[in-house]
């Protein structure tokens, strides 16, 4: 499955409007220290649904808010979508391309859209779930996350495996399911 494109407005560094196009094969993003590379990252794995504030280099949600600059005030929303090429049909929906978006605004309210329409985060985690792309994926790979890898437990590891694996939908439900 292939990220086309990538817009965001508003989040970390990014006070205009970014959009980026990705081509076939590999993109690499290169910029002097600082620039914004690796919030792209970020920007990817928030509009994917992450909530640990750590894995975002934040301390609270406010954080992926264009806080200002000297020349600029700051802002009261962030917003990122990705569309995804959806030909092969590996998400489930009848679309070619799939677009989600997150925005948050600094009161901690929260939106999340699937091809523009207002959904759950749980919608979105449950549309990726067992794609590559949920929520304990490999998908972004942080800096410290190889070490963090190879000195895991077992048990950790494992969830990784059972992502890969497609399996960790059926656990998320069968824990609902025991919990109702
Ligand atoms: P390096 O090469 O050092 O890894 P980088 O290109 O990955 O650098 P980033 O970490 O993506 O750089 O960007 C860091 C910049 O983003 C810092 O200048 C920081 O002030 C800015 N930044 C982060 N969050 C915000 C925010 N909420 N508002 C404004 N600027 C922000
Ligand atoms: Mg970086």
């Amino acid at each position: 499955m292939l990220l086309r494109r990538l817009e965001a407005y508003g989040f970390k560094s990014f006070a205009e409007k970014i959009e980026l196009e990705f081509g076939q094969g590999v993109t690499a993003i290169v910029g002097p220290n600082g620039s914004g590379k690796s919030n792209i990252s970020d920007a990817i794995r928030w509009a994917l649904g992450e909530q640990s504030l750590r894995n975002l280099r934040g301390t609270k949600m406010e954080d992926v808010i264009f806080a200002g600059s000297t020349k600029r005030r700051p802002l009261g929303v962030a917003e990122v979508s990705l569309v995804f090429d959806n030909s092969d049909g590996k998400l489930p929906l009848d679309f070619n391309e799939v677009t989600i978006t997150r925005r948050v605004f600094r009161s901690g309210d929260s939106e999340y859209y699937i091809n523009k329409t207002a959904c759950r985060l749980r919608d979105i985690h449950d549309m990726l779930a067992d794609t590559g792309l949920g929520r304990e994926s490999m998908t972004v790979i942080g800096q410290n996350k190889v070490d963090e890898i190879l000195s895991s437990k077992p048990e950790e590891r494992r969830l990784l495996f059972e992502e890969a694996a497609g399996i960790t939908k059926y656990k998320h439900r069968k824990r609902d399911a025991l919990r109702k």
